[in-house]
């Protein structure tokens, strides 16, 4: 009887041990993925805002952890078990180019029947899960490899699609899809829609709501280096929230209210209570940027009554929203500037430098090149 040699993959990780500390470089080893996952090559690794709030202590996350869920690579080997098609029924072969859920989900709980399957009774996170202090259990992108446990949805990436853009999909660009469509709103030529933060889910979102024929968009985007950015991706308006505050909230704030959405990206609890002033009656708050303890909303809830106004929270998305991202990118978004999203790239060993230029960049992603 033949026995196959157990290859294993040597590669780095960087290890990150909690708020104000220095990522640690180690190298660790990966072994042949079993059952039903997958091993991947990570080629780049997106810094989102949600690990740059984690690194800054505002959340909390078991260490040492390895940190980074906007991840692409390539296919390197399959477990015995595992799924070789991805969510869209394509063929996934060894050097395919893929990206995939930020989460593995189990697909029988209640909440995986229920349409939120991001909040999995057996949810594993790509990026957020603690590992062994030399690194066994790594599921973040700052690392050479990354093991796709079972149950996580894959996608191929089309090849029109660059890698710097492609990276984030599965985060920023996916949770924009996943909004609009818990909006329940249908954008067309009569839609108003307002969003919070010009940062790279508030353009995505503009440029998504856009593409449906969303009539006008309106950005409140605190750093006015930026309004120019959110022009190009598709708002009408740009507006510094103080100075539209000081103009009209101060005045008469109920001429205002003739918007049919607003979407929360900016992690305020501010823009969240401006929000509300700009909703018409039945007007829908979506709020997913603030994903850290924050200042509470104070309201009337007489205002909710009488206005009709629906408030609700969206973290994450489904696998159909990822899915519908990476068609975006591909079809109707290919030709918008996302360069302009991107500030710099960084190898891994320079990943405390990348930690550093996402801290002060807010309005763009530092990018990690694996290989
Ligand atoms: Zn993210
Ligand atoms: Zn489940």
């Amino acid at each position: 009887m033949s026995v196959e040699p157990c290859q294993n993959y040597v590669g780095r990780i960087a290890l990150y041990h909690g708020p104000d500390t220095e990522l640690e470089l180690i190298s660790a080893t990966w072994q042949q993925p079993t059952g039903g996952e997958i091993l991947v090559r990570i080629t780049h690794c997106a810094i989102c805002r949600s690990d740059v709030h984690t690194m800054c202590g505002r959340r909390q996350v078991s260490t040492p952890t390895v940190l980074g869920h906007e991840i692409i690579g390539k296919i390197v080997a399959f477990g015995d078990r595992a799924v070789l098609k991805d969510f869209s029924e394509q063929e996934l072969s060894v050097g395919d180019r893929i990206t995939w859920a930020i989460y593995a989900h189990c697909g029988e709980c209640f909440f995986c029947r229920h349409g939120l399957p991001q909040k999995c009774e057996q949810l594993f996170k790509y990026g957020h899960e603690p590992v062994s202090p030399t690194g066994e259990g790594s599921s973040g992108g700052m690392a050479d490899y990354i093991i796709l446990k079972p149950g996580t949805p894959v996608l191929k990436l089309p090849d029109t699609i660059p890698a710097h853009s492609a990276t984030p999909i599965n985060c920023a660009v996916s949770t924009a899809v996943a909004m609009l469509r818990e909006s329940g709103v249908n954008f067309d030529a009569e839609t108003k829609l307002v969003v919070m933060g010009g940062g790279y889910a508030g353009l995505c979102a503009v440029a998504l709501a856009k593409a449906q024929g969303c009539g006008r968009v309106v950005v409140f985007e605190p750093n006015c280096d930026l309004h120019e950015r959110a022009r190009s991706f598709g708002a009408d308006v740009v507006w510094h929230p103080e100075t539209f505050s000081k103009q009209y909230l101060e005045q008469d704030p109920s001429k205002l209210r003739e918007h049919d959405v607003v979407l929360e990206l900016a992690g305020s609890t501010q823009a969240a209570v401006m929000g509300l002033e700009l909703l018409r009656n039945g007007g829908r708050l979506v709020l997913a940027g603030t994903v850290f303890p924050s200042p509470p909303l104070s309201l009337d809830p007489d205002q909710i009554v009488r206005r009709s106004l629906t408030i609700m929270g969206n973290h994450n998305y489904r696998p159909e929203d990822l899915e519908c991202a990476t068609r975006f990118m591909a079809g109707q978004g290919k030709n918008l500037p996302w360069d302009e999203l991107i500030g710099a790239e960084f190898e891994l060993a320079e990943a405390a430098k990348a930690v550093e230029y996402a801290k002060s960049h807010p309005g763009k992603r530092a990018i990690l090149r694996l290989s």
